[in-house]
């Protein structure tokens, strides 16, 4: 029954948006002498990220916390919405789907924390890393086995693209042969 939502969900997907503190990192940030700060990226995460691209679906970023850093990993991964500095992540996601005319029920999002809950709770489809809040977790149509910074958007995009019988015919497109 859940497959069967999950797939009929999956298939809407248009758009795959992420937090980045805790899901896209463990939530570690490096503060420098300078007071720049640097977080440590996933490249597995990355990887999921032009997966999710040679599929056809677009990617984003909503962060509460503005940084160059992470403008910076967007523009490398081609990631086409990037919204920071706001912890009103519900209004950061309705001037998303305004600006790319998009429906909630055709974005998904991964969310580790209470300020995603707004977010978590209108998008097609949620997922939380394992190391989510236990709130956090239950607001979710989805529970990822990695934590962030660990696997857990990579999880996330994989899952999609599963239940889309996708996932093959994006590796094959890449020049990637494997059974599923
Ligand atoms: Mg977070």
């Amino acid at each position: 029954m859940k497959d069967r939502l999950l797939k009929e969900r999956c298939l809407r997907l248009k758009l795959i948006l992420t937090d980045v503190d805790g899901v896209m990192t463990d939530g570690s940030i490096f503060v420098l002498p300078s007071g720049e700060e640097a977080r440590v990226f996933n490249v597995k995460d990355g990887y999921g990220i032009v997966l999710a691209h040679a599929a056809g679906i677009e990617t984003g970023i909503i962060t509460g916390r503005a940084s160059t850093t992470v403008t910076e990993r967007a523009r490398t991964l081609g990631m086409s919405v990037v919204k920071q500095g706001s912890l009103d992540k519900g209004r950061l996601f309705a001037e998303i789907l305004a600006e790319k005319s998009l429906q909630a029920h055709e974005v998904a999002y991964i969310g580790d924390d209470y300020p995603d809950l707004p977010v978590l709770q209108q998008a097609g489809l949620s997922a939380a890393p394992a190391d989510a809040p236990i709130a956090v977790k239950e607001a979710a149509f989805m529970i990822m086995e990695n934590a962030g910074g660990r696997g857990a958007l990579r999880e996330f995009i994989e899952s999609i693209l599963r239940a889309r019988e996708a996932l093959v015919p994006t590796l094959a497109s890449l020049g990637i042969e494997i059974r599923d």
